[in-house]
């Protein structure tokens, strides 16, 4: 989303099988009454999975809403609803499966406007509803319980959520510098990736029926994710119509490197960065994503490292050249490490914010060189 990211195109079969599954079972148990429904007809419905992962698929207990229900459970819980509020529920499922042309300019439909049947006051329905579709992605997403599929060659393969987050990094190769190096930062924040965690776009507590889908599984890192930043968060804005409009997304629309820059503001005697764009939808969509996941406060804490990294750096080249440099040096210097720092896009964490603190002084701003200049050439620590 701050990135250009790519889906990894060999995982995207796997997961629209996985929709199709959901589709095919909930479009039977809402036909079904809910005495028809036990073990050996949801085997007959997934004719095409193992009997015996069925088995214990069917046995599967969630604990959504803190009570421990099997997935048998909530598809009798489903049967049992009047056919108007089945017909609903595979209507809306039907429309967020396509929600991607919300970012096309499609209005006939209100794309993710939340499932009707989550606002149902019957705890146990709302539980049903999110533990059938969730109960889809658990045993997807955790590799002792991944999915095995029989492919054409009839190899039993497993799919799981580290060949998904590696497939995710082989797709999103870095392009210019090192052509083989993989996306070595959060696509988010731009911060360090480390171990990422698969977040829910639009997330699974709202959009449960979305669980599975491929456009809305993307890794970020684990701070990202966690509930001080996105967590379960919706980016979506209910009021304008698409909801999507004011919203960047991972693989639909992203912010990519140059459609905003970065310029410092001075307070309280620090640089805060802020992100502009003179487009004033770009930059509601900037401004939404930094409330979403703090963005400038995050590279406001980073910036202070680098500030101070790049004073050490200056004071190395005054000792190696045994000189202060005059200012205009410095800003040719300066102009080099900007540069240098734009190579590291997507494979240095706040690379982005580097690049446009070394380009500012390099561009003689008061606020950013002055700080550098008074600092590196403070003679009662230069040693
Ligand atoms: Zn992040």
């Amino acid at each position: 989303m701050l990135h250009k990211i790519r889906i990894p195109e060999t995982c995207r079969p796997y997961f629209e099988w996985i929709v199709e599954l959901q589709r095919r079972l909930l479009t039977a148990i809402c036909q079904a009454t809910p005495d028809e429904i036990e073990t050996e007809w949801i085997i007959a419905q997934l004719s095409d999975l193992d009997a015996k992962w069925v088995r214990t698929f069917c046995g599967r207990k969630d604990n959504i809403s803190g009570v421990k229900r099997s997935m048998i459970d909530h598809m009798c819980t489903i049967a049992s609803l009047p056919v108007d509020v089945k017909t609903k529920l595979i209507e809306e499922f039907d429309r967020d499966r396509e929600f991607q042309k919300a970012f096309e300019g499609d209005t006939s439909h209100t794309y993710l406007s939340k499932l009707t049947i989550l606002e149902a006051e019957d705890s146990r329905i709302r539980q049903a509803v999110r533990g059938f579709f969730e109960s889809f992605y658990d045993p997807n997403f955790y590799p002792k319980q991944g999915y095995q599929i029989l492919q054409v060659s009839g190899r039993l393969v497993r799919f799981d959520r580290d060949i998904f987050v590696g497939k995710f990094k082989a797709a999103n190769q870095g392009e210019a510098v090192r052509p083989l190096a993989d996306l070595e930062v959060c696509p988010m924040c731009d911060g360090n990736l480390g171990k990422p965690e698969v977040d829910h776009f639009y997330p699974k507590a709202h959009y449960p029926h979305l669980s599975c889908h491929y456009l809305n599984l993307v890794p970020i890192c684990s701070n990202c994710n966690s509930r001080s930043y996105k967590g379960e968060k919706s980016p979506l804005t209910p009021k304008p119509d698409p909801p999507t409009v004011d919203w960047f997304h991972p693989y639909l629309r992203s912010a990519h490197d140059d459609t905003f820059e970065v310029q410092f503001e001075r307070h309280n005697g620090r640089h805060v960065p802020v992100l502009f764009n003179s487009h004033s939808q770009i930059q509601k969509r900037i401004d939404n994503l930094n409330k979403l996941i703090k963005l400038e406060e995050r590279w406001r804490q980073a910036l202070s490292g680098i500030v101070k990294a790049t004073i050490g750096d200056i004071r190395r080249v005054f000792r190696r050249r045994r000189k202060i440099l005059g200012k205009e040096e410095l800003c040719e210097q300066l102009q080099e490490w900007a540069d240098s720092a734009s190579e590291g896009f997507r494979l240095i964490p706040h690379a982005i914010v580097k690049r446009y603190y070394l380009q500012s002084a390099a561009d003689g701003q008061p606020h950013t060189f002055d700080e550098l200049w008074i600092s590196a050439t403070d003679t009662d620590t230069l040693g």
